[in-house]
């Protein structure tokens, strides 16, 4: 389950009706009008009601949208308070009846996503992909506020046993050096001098590679990564594959 809590400074979910849709003005709930107003945009009287950009998460079609924010006429015979209400592009063309939607606010910077759909389970993918929509003001803003320790979760998980004779003997067959070919990085040195190399798996584990002296290489720490990491990794871990074979042969 997300925990919208845990991103938002405010947010607040609510279906669109026929009455949103028809009269092209959705009426946000209490709590989607706090995010809006937390993000500074405060209900226009005048008209047309000036056009804000809101970011949109999850969305493959489009990543802003724009809206308005401004009181309702109020009827002649109402006695209460008009509710604003958000008109523009975000309810005349991209939320239509009964959707699902959120908005909240990060900071001044206002998001909305429909939930109609299956979103990841876990807050932690969800929060990436909403910061990677964040402004950089956002985001330092954030960062630097944050204070304390961090909250541990608790994660299960199976390792693998590795053999350790397997990972002696690559290292010595290494003789100090980082075994992708062409590589001449200079290693740090360890406590007893030893130069720094990481054993990888070039068919990982976790792809049922084996935990064979053939399949292990000694890699310094940015091979090691790019192996894993980079743009480049299944080409370099083909050139790895035949390099140890041929080491080995
Ligand atoms: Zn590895
Ligand atoms: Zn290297």
């Amino acid at each position: 389950m997300v925990d919208w809590n845990k991103i938002f400074d405010n947010f607040g979910i609510k279906k669109v009706s026929k009455t949103d849709k028809t009269k092209s003005a959705y009426l946000p709930n209490e709590k989607q009008r706090l995010a809006i107003e937390a993000a500074g945009i405060l209900p226009a009287n005048e008209r047309p009601a000036p056009s804000f950009e809101v970011t949109v998460l999850f969305d493959a079609t489009t990543s802003t949208v724009s809206s308005s924010y401004y009181y309702s006429e109020r009827s002649p015979s109402a006695e209460r308070n008009p509710e604003p209400r958000m008109g523009h592009g975000i309810i005349s063309s991209w939320l239509a009846q009964g959707d699902k939607v959120l908005i909240g606010n990060i900071g001044s910077q206002l998001f909305a996503a429909k939930l109609n759909f299956s979103l990841p389970p876990s807050s932690i993918v969800v929060s990436e992909e909403i910061i990677k929509c964040a402004n950089r003001e956002v985001i330092f803003d954030r960062a630097k506020t944050a204070t304390g320790k961090p909250a541990k979760r608790f994660i299960e998980r199976a390792e693998f046993i590795r053999s350790p004779f397997i990972v002696a003997a690559v290292l010595i067959r290494s003789d100090g050096k980082c075994e992708m070919p062409g590589c001449a990085r200079q290693l740090f040195s360890r406590d007893d001098d030893s130069p720094y190399l990481e054993v990888h798996h070039v068919v990982p584990l976790s792809e049922d590679g084996d935990d064979t002296f053939i399949n292990a290489a000694a890699l310094c720490p940015h091979c090691h990564r790019e192996v894993h990491y980079g743009k480049n990794r299944y080409l370099l871990r083909d050139r790895l594959r035949v390099h140890i074979e041929t080491l080995e042969a």
